[in-house]
């Protein structure tokens, strides 16, 4: 089974490292061609609306539309939520829109432009989740078929679920945070013709790392 990676801007290293940590092969997704071999796909941080154009001028959205409507995993983080949401907060148009969410862009202002959180996130289990949030959207609202899978200390909502499609304001995959990767992992193996790509099972080892360090508006 291969998860793809959408490597057109931003920090999608971080992912395939990520992927690469649990026992899964990652795809460089930059052209429709490479889609077709993949069971489940991952939009980094980055800029949304590089994001926007780079995705047009490769004619990524319609596969990656078609990809999804087949029922494989979508993921998005920070700039990839906001690439996914149904309703971009202000007069921009949505990207691929996939998930029933507003999003606000850049919503902690520029007095905190990064910040760090734990958070609950019950599906994946009892421990935290460490969010790193840079230059991050905040999700303002949820159609009624959206599960909140975690929520800030003050509510305001920063990871969601409708069915196939998961997306999170914050990065994961530079706190070492795996788990969210071996979500989307079951989920395209579940998507996958049943028999195929069972074979790799994911190993516990995390990674530490200073993720302050790490930039992924370039
Ligand atoms: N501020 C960026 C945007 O609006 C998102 C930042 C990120 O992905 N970390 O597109």
């Amino acid at each position: 089974m291969r998860i793809g990676v959408l490597a057109l801007q931003g920090a999608f290293r971080e992912h395939l490292d990520t992927l690469r940590e649990i026992g899964v092969e990652g795809v460089r997704i930059r052209e429709p061609a490479d889609l077709t071999a993949i069971s489940g796909l991952i939009l980094p941080g980055g800029e949304s609306t590089t994001m926007r154009q780079l995705i047009e001028r490769w004619g990524l959205r319609e596969p990656i539309l078609d990809l999804a409507g087949r029922g494989a995993p979508i993921f998005g983080t920070c700039a990839g939520m906001i690439v996914l949401a149904a309703e971009i907060a202000g007069d921009e148009s949505p990207i691929l829109p996939l998930i029933d969410v507003t999003v606000e862009r850049n919503a902690f202002g520029r007095q905190l432009e990064s910040f760090e959180a734990d958070l609950s996130v019950p599906i994946l289990g009892d421990a935290l989740i460490h969010g790193i949030f840079i230059r991050a959207p905040i999700i303002e609202r949820t159609g009624p078929d959206v599960d909140i899978l975690a929520r800030l200390d003050d509510g305001r909502i920063v990871a969601v679920r409708e069915r196939n499609i998961i997306a999170t304001a914050f990065h994961p995959e530079l706190a070492g945070e795996t788990r969210f990767h071996r979500l989307v992992a079951t989920m395209a193996s579940e998507h996958e013709d049943p028999g195929e790509g069972a074979g790799r099972r994911p190993h516990p080892t995390r990674r530490t790392q200073t993720a302050r360090h790490h930039r992924c508006d370039r």
